[in-house]
This record gives C-alpha cells, sequence and structure tokens, in this order.
C-alpha cells in the first residue's frame, strides 16, 4: 500500500510518500529551519535518515525553500526537473503573473503587502530529469510526468495507486474555499498547455494533492477544469 502524508508548514504543503520501509518526501513546505521539518517527522514516526529521495515538483521556493536543511537531515539526493534546476542552484525568483480573475487579484494583492517568500536559498539538485522519471527503483510505484502550465518546469508525482502530488498545476487560491487549476503562470496563454496537463492528472488519479489546500477529489477538479473550461468558451464568444 502506498501512503501519501500531507503536512503543512507555512504557506505552502509538503509530503511524505510512504511504501513499506521506503519513504520518499515531495516539497519542502514554506519555511525554511530543521524545527519544523523534523517536527512533521517526529509526528508521523518518520526517521528523516530513512528518507530516500527528496523530489521537487517545480522550482517555485515555496517548494524548495527548506530542501536544503532537508538534504541535510536526510542525506538523500534532490531530484527536480532539468527546467527547475537553475531556479534551485540559483536561488532564482520566476516571473510569474495571474493566469485568470482570481490569479491577478493574487497578484494585485501581493504587490501591495510584500512578497510572502522573498529570499530564495540555493540548493543544489543531485538527479536532474526530462520526460518520465520511474520511481520504482527507489521502492516507489509511480513515476513523474512532466505537467506544463503553472510553470514550464512544472511536474506532477503520479502513484500506481491512483494518487497524485501536484504541485500548483492544481491548488486552492488564497482566500478562495473550492479548488482551482493554476492561478498564475511563468508563459503567456498557457490554458491550453494547463488544460492538457490537468486532464492528463484526473485520466491516472482519483486523488489530488496539491501545494496549497486539499486534497482534493477527482470530481472536485473535474468541475474546476469544465468551469474554466466554460469560462474560455464564453471569452472567446464575446470576443467574436
Ligand atoms: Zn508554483
Amino acid at each position: 500500500m502506498t501512503e501519501v502524508i500531507q503536512y503543512t508548514i507555512g504557506m505552502s504543503n509538503g509530503f511524505f510518500i510512504r511504501s513499506g520501509e521506503t519513504v520518499i518526501a515531495v516539497d519542502s513546505g514554506g519555511e525554511m529551519g530543521d524545527g519544523p521539518f523534523l517536527d512533521v517527522c517526529r509526528k508521523h514516526g518518520i526517521d528523516p535518515r530513512s528518507i530516500a529521495l527528496l523530489v521537487v515538483t517545480h522550482g517555485h521556493v515555496d517548494h524548495f525553500v527548506n530542501m536544503g536543511a532537508m538534504k541535510a537531515l536526510t542525506k538523500a539526493p534532490l531530484l527536480c526537473h532539468k527546467l527547475a534546476a537553475p531556479f534551485l542552484w540559483e536561488g532564482l525568483k520566476p516571473d510569474v503573473f495571474g493566469r485568470n480573475a482570481l490569479g491577478r487579484a493574487v497578484m494585485a494583492r501581493q504587490a501591495i503587502e510584500g512578497d510572502p517568500i522573498p529570499f530564495v536559498p540555493k540548493v543544489e539538485p543531485d538527479i536532474l530529469f526530462e520526460g518520465t522519471y520511474d520511481l520504482k527503483p527507489w521502492g516507489i510505484d509511480g513515476k513523474i510526468i512532466e505537467t506544463p502550465g503553472h510553470s514550464k518546469c512544472s511536474t506532477a508525482v503520479i502513484l500506481d495507486s491512483g494518487q497524485a502530488l501536484v504541485g500548483d498545476t492544481i491548488a486552492q487560491p488564497p482566500g478562495a474555499s473550492t479548488v482551482g487549476l493554476a492561478f498564475l503562470s511563468d508563459t503567456e496563454n498557457s490554458d491550453a498547455v494547463l488544460f492538457d496537463s490537468v486532464e492528463r492528472i484526473l485520466s491516472a488519479a482519483h486523488t489530488v494533492y496539491s501545494g496549497h489546500g486539499g486534497p482534493f477529489s477527482r470530481d472536485e477538479v473535474m468541475a474546476a477544469l469544465l468551469e474554466e473550461k466554460a469560462q474560455q468558451s464564453q471569452t472567446a464568444g464575446a470576443a467574436e
């Protein structure tokens, strides 16, 4: 049985995937420091040194801010997509903008309130991949796939058991009560690419674990996708 454990540190979620004796960690939560990570390990009976692999879903700081501490505590290698790597090793902040009305509202609020994580720490990834990455050699029945749309480097962990860990490709926007598709993007006109990524996730998963909020059911995410598609065709109709 493959178990997904979700925890929240600061503004974002981190995860453990446990299968028998094997544990891997996905994303880091949104704050730096040994303390919060050791607390969640203790709470779930996980010895940090037993964690075999660290995975970053995409190159945004609220998903890898604590990976430096996690590398030191676990001694595990850090894996990310080839396109995410420069953000990690150079401590870069991506240019993102609101993909939809909700996202534009979030960006406007952030312009007033300031960046929630203004500093991007550098961390060295050990394993880079592109295409599909098989997790079976690590003892986890699943794979990592490319899911661009929120960012060019976005990926999702898809477990054979039907659980998906999707980073920000699917997320609950701050202040919203329901799940939505990525409200920020690093690419103009990314809707079609994002919708395709979400459809591929839903074709493989019944439960969706997100960087923000959740977990969400397949039906909840499907409803959000259909609503976005309806809005898009309305906009297209109005423009004709
Ligand atoms: Zn992100």
